[in-house]
C-alpha cells in the first residue's frame, strides 16, 4: 500500500494563533510560585487532546464557564469564540481577558452586529451545540434558520468548519484542507483508495475531512492517537492518503505516519 500525504493538512493560522497566544498568556501570568494556575481558559483552546494536554502540564486550567475561574485570573477565550455574555461576565468579575477568538470567527461575529443595526437578524448555519455557533447565537438579531420568519430579509453566517462545496462562507484554511482530500480521492483512476484522517474526536473539521473522503467513493478512517492506527484495517488498499484536522500538531501527525 503507497502512502501519499495530503497537503494542506494540520494546524491552520487561526489554530497556531490561539496556541502561541496560549503559550505566551502562561509565560507571562502562569503559575507564580504557589503552584495556582492563574491562566484558565474557557473550553478547549483548540479541539485537541494533544494540545490540551500539552497547556495543562503548562498550567493552564480548562474551565466550562466564567463563574469558575477565581476574581482577578486571566480568561483565555478559545479559537471557537464566545457569546458577548461571557466577556461582560468576565469584565464584571474582574478578570483579564486575552482573546484568542480566530480572525474569521470575529468577522462573523460582527457581520451579526452590523446586521441587526441595520435592523437585520442573521441566521446561523451550523452545529448549535458546537462552540462557535453557540458564540454567533448569543450575538442579538443571530437565529437559527428554523426560526425565520416568511419573506423576512435575512443576513447569514456559517460555521468555518462545514463543507465547503455544499456552504458558502466556509473559511479558507479548511476550504484547503477539504479541497486536498477531494483532488487526491478524484484522482484515484479507479485504484482503491482510502483516506486516515488524523485528529482530535471532537474537531468539526477533521470529521468533515472524512465524509468528504467517504463522499467522494473512498474509504475513511479517523484517529487521535499513533496507538490507534495498529488496530485498523485497510484492508486491500492501493493508496492510502494522510491528512489531519486544523486543530492537530505536525508531531502527532508525524507519529501516525510513522506507525503506519
Ligand atoms: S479552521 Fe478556519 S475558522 Fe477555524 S480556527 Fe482555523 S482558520 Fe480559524
Amino acid at each position: 500500500m503507497k502512502i501519499e500525504v495530503l497537503s494542506p493538512h494540520g494546524f491552520c493560522g487561526g489554530v497556531a494563533r490561539a496556541i502561541k497566544m496560549a503559550q505566551e498568556a502562561l509565560a507571562a501570568h502562569g503559575r507564580e510560585g504557589n503552584g495556582a494556575a492563574t491562566v484558565y481558559c474557557l473550553h478547549e483552546i483548540v479541539h485537541s487532546e494533544q494540545v490540551v494536554q500539552e497547556l495543562t502540564a503548562k498550567g493552564m486550567c480548562f474551565v466550562e464557564s466564567v463563574e469558575e475561574v477565581p476574581k482577578g485570573a486571566v480568561l483565555l477565550i478559545s479559537a471557537h469564540g464566545a457569546p458577548p455574555a461571557v466577556s461582560d461576565a468576565a469584565v464584571a468579575r474582574g478578570l483579564r481577558v486575552i482573546d484568542a477568538t480566530c480572525p474569521f470567527v470575529t468577522e462573523n461575529h460582527q457581520t451579526i452586529r452590523a446586521n441587526f443595526a441595520k435592523g437585520m437578524r442573521t441566521i446561523v448555519v451550523g452545529d448549535p451545540d458546537h462552540a462557535e455557533v453557540r458564540g454567533y447565537l448569543g450575538e442579538p438579531g443571530a437565529c437559527l434558520p428554523e426560526d425565520v420568519k416568511p419573506n423576512e430579509p435575512v443576513g447569514r453566517v456559517v460555521q468555518t468548519t462545514l463543507d465547503a462545496a455544499a456552504q458558502e462562507g466556509v473559511c479558507t484554511a479548511t476550504r484547503d484542507r477539504q479541497q486536498a482530500v477531494r483532488d487526491f480521492v478524484a484522482s484515484s483512476c479507479g485504484a482503491s483508495v482510502g483516506v486516515l484522517v488524523v485528529g482530535g474526536a471532537k474537531s468539526a473539521n477533521t470529521a468533515r475531512l472524512a465524509e468528504i473522503a467517504e463522499n467522494g467513493g473512498a474509504k475513511a478512517w479517523r484517529v487521535s492517537s499513533a496507538e490507534e492506527v495498529s488496530r485498523l484495517d485497510f484492508g486491500a488498499l492501493d493508496v492510502l492518503g494522510v491528512t489531519s484536522g486544523a486543530s492537530t500538531p505536525e508531531s502527532l501527525f508525524q507519529a501516525v505516519l510513522r506507525s503506519l
